[in-house]
């Protein structure tokens, strides 16, 4: 038997005062089960028995023994070569998560706080007053069909209605939205700034309005067939670190240890930026960097602090807070050309994510309140090895999720640019299993 390879593990990091807080919480309490669940293990892969491994399938080549609640288990990976290790080397097996990656997150599920002893936040009047959030005034989408209106999120503008701790807590989170660290809180204010600085795609007119959609039908996305999805539009936005300045599309992550309502508490951990080119649409002008500016790095994302992008995603359509029907993807162009084929076969789900990197599509998880094993999980997978590593590993975690693959080109993009070639042909079905 060979313990797991955990060579991405940092020895240092063990002497964390969080690591110590943790191992602590962890040792006062049989705690893995419990943290293991939140990384979608099941009742049956708690269970002790011989199951199908939570890291990498099979039918029953894994076992967690779990000894001195230690969160231990074994896997022969279906080629007899056994994996064995503690609780952190099984959520590195299931997510790819380094030790790194996954502290902060099992602090948060252990409701360790970050910021050391500190006193305890005050307790809650359940009673007390409710979250300023939408209640008085239902959501937009009550009653709508899904991704048909204009209002992907409640409320109107970002982060609407923010009050920190405001609402319902699932669990306690590594990022003290009560009282963020000095440098969290300045790299917050200019996030909120920039939220204040935009305006919703489809609340602008004129020529910001033809900026915007240019970038999109450029791609051959059409807004009109699939709704307004909850992108933000910049009209001066700067980058000191490539001196320039110019239009740019962003939209919002959120963690699901935020939801529900992480748009409206202001829980925004970052942000993707996108930098037009500003010319696009002018008569006559032909876009170089396919309708990007013309700068090294158009596309750049922005986090609040470290780590708090990890499992992150931008929720681009949302008008359930039980989706019938969830679809999860890399990068918010092929999300939405996926959306704009299904729409052609009359699919419209109610929940739409956009990730990031194929790291944050490994990570990606319903909020903690919803229990699935992926039967309403539809998963966007990209043509290469990193893409299809990222949804093996989400899939492990979502078994029953299903996938989606483009039949041509590297993504959904590609394959709804290839009806704009001048041999017209009929839509196939983009679903593979
Ligand atoms: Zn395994």
């Amino acid at each position: 038997m060979v313990m797991i390879d955990m060579g991405s593990v940092d020895l240092s990091a063990p002497n964390s005062p969080l690591y110590a807080r943790v191992k602590n919480a962890l040792e006062r309490s049989n705690s893995w089960p419990e943290v293991l669940r939140h990384f979608g293990m099941d009742q049956k892969q708690l269970s002790g028995k011989h199951c199908s491994c939570p890291g990498c399938g099979g039918k029953d080549r894994f076992r967690f023994d779990n000894k001195d609640n230690k969160g231990t288990f074994i896997c022969s990976q279906g080629n007899g070569e056994m994996l064995a290790g503690g609780g952190w080397e099984l959520i590195h097996h299931i997510t790819g998560m380094n030790f790194q990656e996954a502290l902060p997150v099992v602090a948060e599920i252990l409701g360790v706080e970050k910021a050391g002893f500190a006193a305890p936040l005050p307790m809650r009047d359940k009673s007390g007053p409710a979250a300023p959030s939408h209640a008085a005034s239902p959501s937009p989408l009550a009653g709508r069909k899904p991704i048909a209106g204009s209002e992907p999120f409640a409320g109107c503008e970002p982060f609407a209605g923010c009050e920190p701790f405001a609402g319902c807590e699932p669990f306690a989170t590594s990022i003290d939205w009560k009282k963020l660290d000095e440098t969290t809180q300045k790299r917050y204010d200019y996030l909120r700034r920039v939220a204040r600085e935009s305006a919703r795609m489809d609340r602008l007119s004129g020529k910001e309005r033809d900026l915007a959609l240019g970038y999109f039908r450029h791609r051959g996305i059409d807004f009109g067939q699939i709704g307004w999805p909850a992108i933000f539009f910049h009209p001066d936005l700067p980058d000191r670190q490539q001196n320039w300045r110019g239009p740019a599309l962003i939209v919002w992550m959120t963690r699901p240890m935020d939801e529900p309502q992480a748009m409206q508490q202001g829980r925004v951990v970052g942000m993707q930026r996108l930098w037009l080119d500003p010319d696009l649409g002018k008569p006559g002008h032909q876009p170089i960097n396919k309708g990007k500016a013309p700068i090294e790095t158009a596309k750049k994302s922005f986090a609040i602090c470290d780590g708090a992008m990890v499992g992150s995603r931008a929720k681009l359509y949302e008008s359930s807070a039980r989706p019938a029907m969830q679809v999860v993807g890399e990068g918010v162009e092929t999300v939405l050309s996926w959306l704009t084929l299904a729409a052609r076969r009359n699919l419209h789900p109610d929940a739409v994510d956009a990730c990031l990197s194929t790291s944050q599509l490994k990570t990606w998880r319903f909020p903690g309140q919803i229990a699935s094993r992926g039967e309403n999980l539809h998963i966007l997978e990209d043509n290469d090895e990193a893409g299809k590593l990222a949804v093996l590993k989400l899939r492990s975690v979502y078994p029953e999720a299903t996938r989606y693959q483009s039949p041509v080109g590297n993504d959904f993009n590609d394959y709804l640019i290839s009806f704009s070639q001048p041999q017209p042909r009929s839509v196939s079905c983009p679903a593979m299993s």
